[in-house]
């Protein structure tokens, strides 16, 4: 079978993770340190799609080092430590916040992002069943094989947090397709951030420039009000967390 990475014919791994486990167990705290949280049910750890590994997709080598350098960088910026990012956060005149990350490295940062939308794309696992990137799967394989990020208005990424509010956030939601204005776009709902891309080239949407990662290794986290985040939760999962006693203020 070929890697669907490469396209080589070479012997394929048994398990590769579509969503590494980082992204969902070891995140930033509020202050942008580095935390380990713990469910606050153990057991229910079963009912994150952590398994969620496919088989026969990708070689060693594009797992463990083209996609495997990515998640190493990724995950260090999230645990600090070896990579230093600079971060600062803002509340606009209108009320909304934001947290400007500066220092990143945007060709891993961005190819990161992308290979967790590509991998979402080429599952079969019917959990990432929403994702289908049709002719942009090809091209975002070569982006990621090749190193080259693109610019910045290539298939941007939006990332938002609810996690300063007392919401539950070891969740992995099943990944959304969405329209935005007349494109695609596709929800990434892991571990209190809200990943969305938008299936474009060339987007001109100056708040989406202003907000996707850029050249200049920045990018910005909006954070969402807890009253939508509720909103966004109970609109995936049918429960209103916020009404739970675990979750009140
Ligand atoms: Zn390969």
């Amino acid at each position: 079978m070929k890697c669907k990475l490469c396209l080589r014919k070479v012997d394929l791994l048994k398990k590769s993770h579509i969503i590494p486990d980082f992204m969902h167990k070891e995140i930033f705290d509020e202050k942008h340190r580095m935390i380990k949280f713990t469910t606050q049910t153990p057991n229910s750890e079963t009912s994150v799609p952590s398994s969620e590994y496919e088989s026969n997709v990708l070689c060693k080598k594009c797992d463990n080092e083209v996609i495997g350098n990515l998640e190493t960088y990724v995950s260090r910026v999230l645990f600090g430590g070896r990579v230093r990012v600079a971060t600062k956060n803002y509340i606009k005149p209108d009320g909304l916040e934001f947290t400007q990350v500066s220092g990143l490295d945007y060709k891993k940062f961005k190819l990161f992002l992308l290979s967790l939308l590509w991998r979402a794309s080429i599952s079969s696992r019917s959990f990432f069943g929403n994702v289908n990137l049709g002719p942009y799967e090809d091209e975002i394989r070569e982006m990621i094989l090749k190193g080259d990020p693109f610019m910045s208005g290539d298939f941007p990424c939006i990332i938002t947090s609810y996690r300063k509010h007392n919401l539950p956030k070891e969740i992995v939601a099943e990944p959304k397709k969405i329209r935005l204005n007349t494109n695609i776009g596709y929800n990434f709902l892991i571990g209190g951030f809200m990943y969305i891309f938008k299936i474009i080239k060339n987007d001109k949407t100056k708040w989406i420039l202003e907000a996707a990662v850029n050249k200049n290794g920045e990018v910005k986290i909006i954070h969402t009000p807890k009253k939508q985040a509720a909103d966004l939760l109970a609109g995936y999962f049918g429960v209103r967390f916020e009404d739970h006693p675990d979750y009140k203020d």
